[in-house]
Parts: C-alpha cells; structure tokens; sequence
C-alpha cells in the first residue's frame, strides 16, 4: 500500500524547501572546475569559518565518541555573559531554523494562524503549514514589511508573528524604535519572533532585550551561520521570556546541538578579528555591488544585510545564465524579476558583475 495513504493528509501538501545549489552539483552539471565557482547563493561567509572556532572544531572531534553536553552549558554561559541575559532566558538550536520550527511546536496546530510577510523568510511559512496551522502573509510593498499591515492581520486564532530585521531575501530593516511600538501593540498571547540573523552586520542592532524584561512575549533569534561562518556546523539560538524558553525546550532533541558545533561556536564568539573583517568586507561589498548595478542600470533593494536583491530582466533565466558561468544566485518564485546576490570577496563580486553584465548583453 502507498505509505501516503496512511499519511497524515497535510503533509502531502507540504512545500519543500529549495537551498541555494552546492557548488559540487553546478560543477558536475556544467563541466566546471569547482575551484572556480563562486557560490553567492545562501548569504555564507565568503572569508570562510572563524579560524578559532576551526580550530576548537579540530580539538572537539577527539572527543566525539561522547555524547555533546544536552544543556551546552559553556555556550549557554557565554551567550548569556554577552547578551546580559538569564542562563534560562536561552535556547539553542540546530541552526536557528530548529528555534523556528520549535516555535512552531509550541505555539502552532491546526486552527491557529502564523504572521509574516509575503516575501518573508521562507521557513516560516513551512514550518507553519508542517503544525497544520495557516500562514497568513501579508503583503511587502516596496519590499520591506508593512508593519501596520500586520498589526491589522492579528486574529483571535492568530499566536505567532514572524519577521526579520533584517529580513531575507529583501534585505530591509526596520528602526529599533518600529519594532518597539509593533512589539507593544501585539495582544499578550501573541508571540513576536524577530529573526536576527543579519543583525551582526548592521552599525547597530535594535535591542528588544528591555521588552523581554518587562514582560513581553518576545523571542530574538541568532544564528552563528552568516558572520561567524559556521553555516555547514548547524548552531542559532533565541534568547526570550524563562517561560518561553522552557517551553521551547521541551520541544527539542536532547542533544540538539552537536560537541564540535558547540565548541567552534563558542570559540567563535571570541574571534573578534574576524568577525571585524566579515563586517568590513561585506561593508565594502556592499559598495561594490550596489555601484555595479547602479552602473549596469539594475535596480537593487538597499540591503542592511550580506546580500542584495537586485531586478533584472527575467530572474530564473538570469540564475539560470550566470551558474553556467560559475556565479551561482538565488532566483524567487515569488520575485520572478529578480535575484539575490551574497556579497563574495572583491574578486567573487567583480566576477558576479562581469557575468551579470553578459547576460543583459546576451538579451540586448
Ligand atoms: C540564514 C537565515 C537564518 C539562519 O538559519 P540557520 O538555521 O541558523 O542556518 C535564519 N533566518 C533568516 C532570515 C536567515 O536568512
């Protein structure tokens, strides 16, 4: 018998997340060298992992015949050091994406509905509709979240409202003072969930931490996977109300994070230097991109983030094009006049560039 057939109905319907393309897959699928394939894809760090957090990743494999510290007390102390915040206050995840879909656990099921935007982070839609729950998106104009839009969008069944500042794909952000008034208009029994995943890259990051103190049901998000250049090792983490954060915590694997992600990321947090050169390259990048398009007439969302969306005649043909010639993007179903780029080293970005210039000449 079909295994769907006693299924649970939803999950057919289920939408599958689409990742940005390995760079082995484009080599083997057009012939190219993959030394010579710049992936801009995912928004990864393009200097690589924290050379400290390599190395606490080299000394951790000895010990992996251990079982990893369920409770990853010393990265759970050293977040909760930084951020000035309670040991039970944090949760970490596989990945940030794992706090999503244990938000979704806890606070999502059939008959209740999930906020976001319509050109919001992918995942929390999907993880929305894996609980059985709706997701209602709410409309971008000009890119950026319409906050008002989704004040008005709350509902007697709603109970979460994601949103990232800044937020993927658009690269948009919102003032710290936005996201205090949206915070303090949200009925108690709604939980905001702010995506942080970029905030490492902005001057300034909204702090939303004096909200969680008095009370509020917020949870802040972070993910060692962009600055810090651990993407391939699986590490976020929110912090939030205690209550929050063990609720969430009842949801999770017991050992959710694994002994060499815990100790690369925890020697991360010290590597100031490199975080300092991830932010000043991508600064840079930035600046090279934007006057590029600006110089090939392409419009582009300005991006707080390490990447930009930029328009250009026919999205999927533009990816389509440039990963032939060894610069792989992100196309959007939802955006079909254009593409992300992840800002690369100088070189990757002048490269992108040039491939970008052949295809506009290539439909002249
Ligand atoms: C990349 C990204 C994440 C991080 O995902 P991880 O699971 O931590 O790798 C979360 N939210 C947004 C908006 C992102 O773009």
């Amino acid at each position: 018998m079909d295994a769907a057939r006693f299924a649970r109905p939803h999950i057919l319907n289920q939408p599958v997340y689409q990742p940005g393309k390995p760079i082995a897959h484009v080599a083997r699928e057009f012939g190219l060298d993959a030394a010579r394939i710049d992936k801009l894809a995912s928004n990864e760090n393009p200097l690589g992992p924290s050379p400290m957090a390599l190395a606490a990743a080299t000394a951790a494999l000895r010990g992996v015949n251990l079982y990893p510290d369920g409770c990853c007390w010393d990265l759970n102390g050293k977040l909760a050091e930084r951020l000035q915040v309670g040991r039970d206050q944090l949760v970490l995840g596989n990945g940030s994406n794992e706090i999503l879909e244990l938000v979704a656990h806890v606070f999502l099921g059939p008959g209740t509905e999930a906020i976001m935007g319509v050109h919001g982070f992918a995942v929390y839609r999907l993880v929305t509709l894996l609980m059985g729950a709706k997701p209602v998106e709410v409309p971008m104009p000009g890119f950026a979240h319409d906050l008002a839009a989704m004040r008005a969008a709350v509902m007697p069944r709603t109970r979460v409202v994601f949103l990232a500042s800044p937020n993927n794909p658009t690269g948009t952000a919102h003032t710290e003072a936005e996201l205090i008034a949206f915070a303090r208009s949200l009925p108690e029994n709604v939980l905001f969930v702010l995506d942080e995943a970029y905030a490492e890259y902005q001057d300034r990051a909204p702090d939303l931490r004096p909200l969680i103190a008095e009370g509020r049901p917020v949870l802040c998000t972070r993910t060692f996977s962009k600055i810090y250049g651990l993407a391939g090792l699986r590490v976020g983490y929110g912090y939030t109300r205690p209550d929050i954060a063990a609720l969430l915590h009842r949801a999770r694997q017991p050992f959710n994070i694994n002994a060499v992600a815990q100790a690369a990321a925890l020697a991360a947090l010290d590597d100031d230097d490199f975080v300092r050169r991830s932010r000043e390259n991508n600064r840079a990048g930035l600046q090279q991109l934007a006057a590029g398009f600006r110089e090939l007439g392409l419009e582009h969302v300005p991006s707080e983030a390490n990447f930009i969306l930029v328009q250009v005649p026919d999205g999927a043909k533009a990816f389509q094009f440039l990963q032939a010639r060894g610069t792989i993007v992100r196309p959007f179903g939802d955006l079909p006049d254009h593409v992300r780029i992840t800002v690369g080293t100088p070189d990757q970005n002048a490269r992108g560039l040039a491939n970008l210039r052949t295809y506009l000449a290539s439909r002249a």
